[in-house]
């Protein structure tokens, strides 16, 4: 399983949680956005990835225990596809103020993104699986304990494909009708659903398992960054519709996310997809690592929010 979120530190069991940063607006809470990192749990064990307070991850040269380039690897099958999103229409509810109205909303959303991921999927002969989204406040998920609210949005669970999106966790980080917030936030998820599918996220995780906290810092901030240029690539696919080019703008303002290569690379990331056409423009793990980023650096811009 795993998410991503942030973390703490390595665990031992149990689960992680994808998470998502935000950050946001008026009532954002700096604190609840030191969300992320990834976390990846391999075969019942949490991996991840502490960076986030880590020190300066010099991540120019590292590489990933398990080599993402490697020819028969998932993030390179993905990447060598060249596969396409289907363009599709997408009109959801509008977002109201309310659980039930986020609940609607989601569903309506991620029945566009099986929609439009779909010709990915079929091109690299995977079978599709639907993911669904959950809007309450839990505390446990198949993937173990949600991380607090102050350091995560919510959480992708590869066990059973499930967004954990505590409704009170975005609503009152990002607003209760910002929709391109809620928007951004589950295209990333998605994102993750997405790579769980590939085989993408085994690979991250074994990749991070045993790794040093250097690594594993890397390793998350590649896999965070395709998660959010996937959420790219489905805004193309929706360009047309309301709230994509409002949703790629949102990812400038989540903060407190340096294990997800820090703001300004989210924006950047988020860009690189929607004006990128293919998956193959979403190939984080062979970017350099000035597109990374890393705890210190310039781009890792936490805090930094907001944006009207
Ligand atoms: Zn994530």
């Amino acid at each position: 399983m795993s998410p991503d979120d942030d973390r703490a530190g390595p665990t031992g069991a149990d689960h992680e949680t994808p998470a998502r940063p935000r950050a946001r607006r008026p009532n954002w809470l700096p604190v609840a956005i030191a969300v992320v990192a990834a976390m990846l749990m391999v075969a019942g064990v949490v991996v991840v990835s502490d960076l986030v307070a880590g020190d300066g991850d010099t991540a120019s040269d590292i590489t990933p225990a398990a080599d993402p380039n490697a020819p028969d690897s998932a993030a390179t099958a993905l990447r060598d596809s060249r596969a396409r999103l289907a363009s599709v229409d997408c009109d959801p509810p509008e977002l109201q103020p309310g659980r039930e109205s986020a609940r609607a909303y989601y569903t309506g959303v991620l029945d566009c993104l099986d929609r439009a991921w779909r010709p990915v999927l079929d091109r690299m002969g995977v079978e599709p699986q639907p993911a669904s989204v959950d809007v309450a406040d839990v505390r446990t998920t198949e993937c173990g304990e949600l991380p607090p609210a102050d350091r995560a949005l919510g959480l992708y669970c590869d066990a059973d494909h499930t967004i954990h999106l505590p409704y009170s966790r975005l609503a009152t980080a990002a607003g209760e009708t910002h929709e391109p917030a809620f928007l951004a936030t589950l295209a990333h998820e998605y994102g993750h659903h997405i790579q769980a599918l590939t085989g993408v996220f085994a690979e991250a995780g074994n990749a991070m398992s045993d790794a040093d906290a250097a690594v594993e810092s890397e390793v998350g901030r590649r896999f965070e960054l395709q998660a959010t240029c996937f959420a790219g690539l489905f805004l193309d696919a929706t360009r047309a519709n309301r709230g994509a080019e409002a949703a790629v703008q949102d990812f400038a303002d989540w903060s407190g996310v340096d294990s997800h290569g820090g703001a300004r690379l989210q924006k950047q990331w988020a860009s690189t997809g929607f004006n990128g056409g293919s998956v193959a423009a979403c190939d984080t793990w062979s970017a350099p690592a000035a597109d990374i980023g890393g705890t210190g650096t310039p781009d890792s811009g936490s805090g930094a929010p907001a944006s009207p």
